[in-house]
């Protein structure tokens, strides 16, 4: 019998979940289907419910259930805890197993598409938003030499300090204090998305830095346009970081890694 995988968000139309997934099990030799959920909202373990009853196998899940899928799952991984949200299900019998693949996705995007180790370097994240809470944990594990983390609200920071209290290279910094340049600039806002640059001053920015937009799709964004003026080396968005997230899902449902390169450049917007 195929079986079946699905993502569920709200809305998810614009998904490129089945795509990736589908494409995946082609290369992969593997027999299954995968389809895309919209949730209705107030209404996701019932859902999920009903799809397990379906014979669902393992879902993704998108905005705005990761904290619903967080309070779903049986149990769940390191990551999914320190996120504290839940991006990937995997149902066996009555369990059901979160887990958090977006961080180690961003990581693994970084590190072996882009051929730009983290250890040793000065690392910027911009945000305190989910994304942020995600990719720290990955991040701080590579051994930057230090991860600073820009808040726009005062206060926003403490939850995420007190997540890492015995991680030395990671501090907090108002955007205007922002004083040293960096390496690697992370763009973990939202901003992009109601197509605005978060308020990052040019000095943050190392000559040859790479700067990575973890939106995807929207072509040369705001911040992207921002980090190039100021002089950076390369600048990405997050296609890279979305497809890998999906190979960690594939990988655990299915026990094998699937490439990636490809699906990568096929999503890939010009950036212009
Ligand atoms: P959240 O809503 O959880 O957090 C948004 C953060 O952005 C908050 O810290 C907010 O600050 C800040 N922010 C919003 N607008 C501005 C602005 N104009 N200037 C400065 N800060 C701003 O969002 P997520 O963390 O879930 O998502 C962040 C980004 O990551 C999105 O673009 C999303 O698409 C992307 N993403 C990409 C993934 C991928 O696979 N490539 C996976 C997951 C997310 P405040 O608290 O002050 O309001």
């Amino acid at each position: 019998m195929t079986d079946l995988y699905a993502v569920i968000g709200n809305p998810i139309a614009h998904s490129k979940s089945p795509l990736i997934h589908k494409a995946f099990a082609q290369t992969t030799g593997q027999d299954l289907d995968y389809v895309a959920i919209e949730g209705p909202l107030g209404r996701f373990a019932e859902t999920v419910d009903e799809w397990r009853n379906k014979g669902l196998r393992g879902l993704n899940i998108t905005v705005p259930f990761k904290m619903d899928a967080f309070a779903y799952a049986s149990r769940r991984d390191a990551a999914a805890e320190e996120a504290g949200a839940v991006n990937c299900l995997t149902f066996d019998g009555a369990e059901a197993e979160g887990a958090n693949y977006d961080g180690v996705g961003l990581v693994r995007d970084i590190e072996a598409n882009l051929a730009t180790p983290v250890k040793g370097r000065n690392v910027l994240v911009l945000g305190t938003g989910g994304a942020t809470r995600g990719a720290l944990g990955p991040l701080l594990a590579r051994e930057p030499a230090r991860l600073t983390v820009a808040f726009r609200t005062p206060g926003k920071e403490q939850e995420l300090r007190a997540l890492f209290p015995h991680a030395h290279a990671l501090d907090f910094a108002a955007y205007a204090d922002l004083d040293a340049p960096y390496d690697l600039v992370l763009n973990a806002t939202s901003a992009t998305l109601s197509g605005e640059a978060p308020p990052v001053p040019g000095r943050a920015f190392a000559r040859g830095a790479l700067a990575y937009d973890l939106a995807y799709g929207k072509g040369l964004t705001p911040f992207l346009r921002l980090a190039r003026e100021a002089g950076v080396g390369t600048c990405v968005d997050g296609v890279g970081m979305l497809v890998e997230q999906a190979a960690e899902a594939f990988l655990r449902w299915r026990g094998v890694r699937p490439e990636t390169k490809a699906m990568i450049e096929r999503l890939t917007v010009p950036l212009v």
